[in-house]
């Protein structure tokens, strides 16, 4: 029985150390998370905390994020009137182009000139770009990936710098598109320059963020950098979550290479292999 009583009191005083470690471990943390945050937020004092992040909540349907509807009829999706867009036929949802137009006329006035290059692009679309590429149709940096590249790995890593498989790109959710030019180095002198400067900025207080980014540490897998793609997170970001939750690779399918999906963990690593700062 005292042996009984003695592991008892034994575990209490373990249980209440437990406790008491905890709590001064707690405690010496909001010390330096005190010490450090004023530090972190000078660092990005820089870039324009968003003000227009009131995520939509809605539940998408599978096929809503795999592009498996026709946005010229869908009742979220507006037309892009050609003052906006280089092109007739382009469609973006009615809440990224109400936001789009407000950063658009801010861009105006401060003498900027923005053109959409491409908007909303349902899976058929798509397959129609990534067949291309595969076929050889499309030419990938000059070549013709179908006699160049034998393999259907290598070939479809090499389409996958800058081009989605049908079902997984961001542009089926009409939250996304394509500003201006299809080359970083329009932005990188010039006006394309003082545009891109700009947009970082100003951007993000208009609910737009750039998810490919540089890749690097930060951004270890996914596609090349794509200065000229744009989202608007208040519907992307619930958007990115739920094909997070819901799509997995062997759902890719439809289409020449998608067997390849899997191996390659498409939706790990280029859905959610994004900018940070647009999840
Ligand atoms: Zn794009």
């Amino acid at each position: 029985m005292k042996i009984l009583l003695n592991i008892l009191l034994a575990l209490l005083l373990l249980v209440s150390c437990g406790e008491a470690t905890q709590e001064t471990a707690e405690a010496q943390n909001s010390v330096v998370k005190q010490n450090i945050l004023p530090t972190k937020l000078s660092a990005k004092d820089s870039i324009p905390k968003n003000t227009n992040m009131d995520l939509l909540e809605e539940d998408f349907s599978i096929e809503y994020i795999m592009g498996q509807f026709d946005p010229t009829t869908h009742k979220d999706f507006v037309e892009i009137s050609t003052q906006y867009a280089e092109s007739k036929g382009m469609y973006l949802r009615k809440d990224t182009y109400e936001a789009f137009k407000k950063m658009y006329a801010a861009a105006q006035k401060a003498g900027h000139k923005m053109v959409i290059r491409s908007a909303t692009r349902p899976f058929n679309h798509q397959k129609r770009i990534w067949e291309g590429k595969w076929n050889g149709n499309r030419l990938v940096d000059g070549k013709n990936l179908s006699k160049t590249i034998k393999k259907p790995l290598p070939r479809a890593l090499k389409i996958l710098e800058y081009s989605s498989m049908p079902s997984t790109s961001r542009h089926h959710w009409g939250t996304d598109f394509d500003i201006n030019d299809f080359e970083n180095e329009y932005f990188e002198s010039g006006d394309g320059k003082k545009l891109y400067d700009w947009l970082l900025q100003h951007a993000a207080s208009y609910g737009f963020c750039q998810p490919y980014t540089a890749k690097g540490q930060n951004r270890p897998e996914g596609y090349f950098e794509e200065k000229w793609h744009w989202s608007y997170l208040p519907v992307a970001t619930p958007l990115t979550r739920q094909a997070k939750e819901k799509l997995t690779d062997d759902m890719i399918k439809g289409f020449k290479g998608s067997e390849m999906a899997k191996e390659i963990e498409v939706v790990r690593k280029y859905i959610l292999g994004i900018n940070q700062e647009c999840l």
